[in-house]
């Protein structure tokens, strides 16, 4: 009842909002299981991202579906209508440029994380095939929730992202990468099957075998084709604990090289590997202290100001070796011999040793920590790329330039102890079929330089300052031929994203015709204008 209540209420503002350019008679005859908000709290909400960059137009409307027959009752009016409305899925609204945001006056948005509030029928939970192992799961679930529904069965997802408060649509929307990726492929490469609303309101089901097209189109698909409701995730034994290791290089090409070789153990059968290989650059002395004592005690107490560093760089190689309790006997073996084969600077190996849960869920500690300063909802001029193998060399050299870092300018890359971050990953298995873009070469790296801006008056902190360095750096990748491709790409003009595709394009467009012709969802991506 009470239900139904808001839903007329909605309906009869969203009537008076919408004035000519909605057809209320079809919202009205949508009868939605669901809430259709326009609530100022939840309008306002979804006009925004972490990203901070930008405000979208508020939409008219927010829906919180309770199933994807709700998606799919609200998707075909938009497609029927005679007036149009495009409807954007949001997951936990974790991009960076408007993505998951209308980018049209009259839009709806589709909230599809946290559907589970107030009173009334809510999506799925999670369901667990123990057998089978896989997960079913709603497209807006949490990938923190993912990883405790499997856990309770001893399992857990192969393939995460470093954060774990970000939706599996959001994530399947764009590929998911973590440390894991060399070893499993990013996340887009553990799906078995997808529940899929489609641009015209269809709901498919789509898998390698079924509707593949699809499949194919959706992840990575930057949520182009459409919404997807559920998502079927491949599972494994979940290990207990985790023992996490850091260790410093001066030398980048020594810190690559060790990257490279201990990715390559994952294709010699049988042989000891680690789980988890990134990396991170250190640029300032205090900072390097700093996160030491935060974080580690290292058997081998070293004065960083010792070690020879590359004009005030190190770079750091962060490792994980996953184990049971039952082969804790053995961990330690294990791990002293593969860090007998690397080539970083002796004694400065940190280690500590953490559960499973928490050493996946180590980023939100930070968010915590930065909430309660208030350095979370701020400005991130993010800027993510894809760096081919070959250039890697040549990017490094000329990123550091664009940046003009020197010991006594440290907010690179790790962002002032921000956000732990990651710069370099090696890929091994990643399904071309797939509409996410990588470079053209089998081995490329991923560079996050996840910086935010902050309002205390010093211009480098500034996010003018850091979005011109962002674009700096891209000009630099265009003019010396480095051809990095963005991840979680942000792009304005037409000719920019086909550019982006390269040889996908025309597939990627083929596919945009079919499943989405009229051009309704995810029109924050500025890829294609709606028709209406
Ligand atoms: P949203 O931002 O809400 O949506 C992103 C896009 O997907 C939008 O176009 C939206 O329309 C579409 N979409 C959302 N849900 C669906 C759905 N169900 N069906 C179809 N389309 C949908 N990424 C990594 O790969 N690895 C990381 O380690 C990583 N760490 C991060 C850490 C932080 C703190 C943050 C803020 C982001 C991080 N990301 C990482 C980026 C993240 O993967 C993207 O922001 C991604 O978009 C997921 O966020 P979201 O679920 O909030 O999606």
């Amino acid at each position: 009842m009470a239900t139904k209540l808001l839903l007329t209420f909605s309906i009869c503002r969203l009537i008076v909002t919408v004035g000519l350019t909605l057809d209320p008679s079809e919202l009205v005859l949508l009868g939605v299981d669901g809430q259709l908000s326009v609530d100022p709290t939840d309008v306002e909400t979804a006009s925004l991202d972490f990203g901070r960059l930008t405000r979208a137009t508020p939409p008219l409307a927010v829906l919180h579906p309770a199933s994807a027959q709700d998606i799919s009752q609200l998707i075909k009016a938009a497609y029927r209508s005679d007036f149009g409305f495009t409807v954007s899925a949001r997951g936990h609204g974790h991009s960076i440029s408007g993505q998951a945001q209308p980018q049209t006056e009259n839009g709806v948005v589709v909230q599809m994380s946290g559907s589970r509030r107030g009173s009334g029928r809510k999506p799925p939970q999670p369901r667990v095939w123990p057998r089978e192992r896989y997960v079913d799961v709603w497209g807006g679930e949490l990938w923190i929730d993912v990883l405790r529904s499997s856990l309770e069965y001893g399992l857990a997802p192969k393939s995460w992202t470093d954060y774990l408060y970000l939706s599996v649509g959001g994530t399947l929307s764009n590929a998911g990468i973590s440390g894991q990726a060399f070893n499993h492929g990013p996340q887009i490469s553990n799906v078995h099957e997808l529940d899929v609303v489609t641009g015209i309101g269809e709901l498919l089901t789509c898998s390698e075998e079924q509707n593949s097209e699809l499949f194919h189109a959706v992840l990575g698909g930057l949520g182009q084709f459409g919404i997807i409701t559920r998502a079927r995730i491949s599972l494994e034994p979940a290990p207990q604990r985790v023992r996490w290791i850091r260790v410093l290089y001066s030398n980048f090409s020594a810190f690559t090289r060790d990257q490279v070789y201990l990715i390559s153990l994952h294709a010699e059968p049988g042989s000891q590997k680690f789980d988890y290989v990134e990396g991170f650059v250190i640029v300032d002395e205090g900072l390097i202290n700093n996160w030491r004592s935060s974080f580690f005690s290292p058997s081998n107490p070293v004065k960083i100001s010792s070690l020879k560093s590359n004009g005030g760089v190190l770079y750091c190689l962060e490792i994980t070796k996953n184990y049971h309790e039952s082969t804790a006997s053995t961990i330690d073996k294990e791990v002293e011999s593969l860090l007998k084969k690397l080539d970083f600077i002796p004694a400065t190996v940190f280690t500590t040793d953490l559960l499973y849960v928490d050493f996946l869920d180590r980023v939100h500690k930070a968010e915590l920590k930065l909430r309660s300063k208030g350095l979370w909802e701020v400005p991130h001029p993010w800027l993510n790329l894809l760096v081919p193998r070959s250039k890697i060399a040549d990017f490094e050299k000329g990123v550091f330039k664009v940046l003009g870092i020197t010991i006594s300018h440290p907010q690179f890359i790790v962002n002032q102890g921000r956000i732990p971050k990651r710069s370099v990953i090696y890929f091994i298995r990643w399904d071309h079929r797939s509409s996410a873009v990588t470079p053209d070469e089998d081995v490329f790296y991923l560079v996050a330089l996840l910086r935010s801006a902050l309002d205390n008056g010093e211009e480098i902190h500034s996010l003018e300052y850091l979005t011109n360095q962002n674009r700096e750096i891209l000009r630099f990748c265009d003019d010396a031929r480095i051809n990095v491709k963005q991840y979680l790409p942000h792009y304005a003009t037409h000719e920019e994203w086909m550019n982006h595709f390269g040889n996908k394009w025309d597939w990627f467009y083929q596919m945009k015709m079919k499943f989405d012709p009229s051009h309704i969802l995810a029109s924050g991506q500025q890829i294609f204008t709606p028709t209406f």
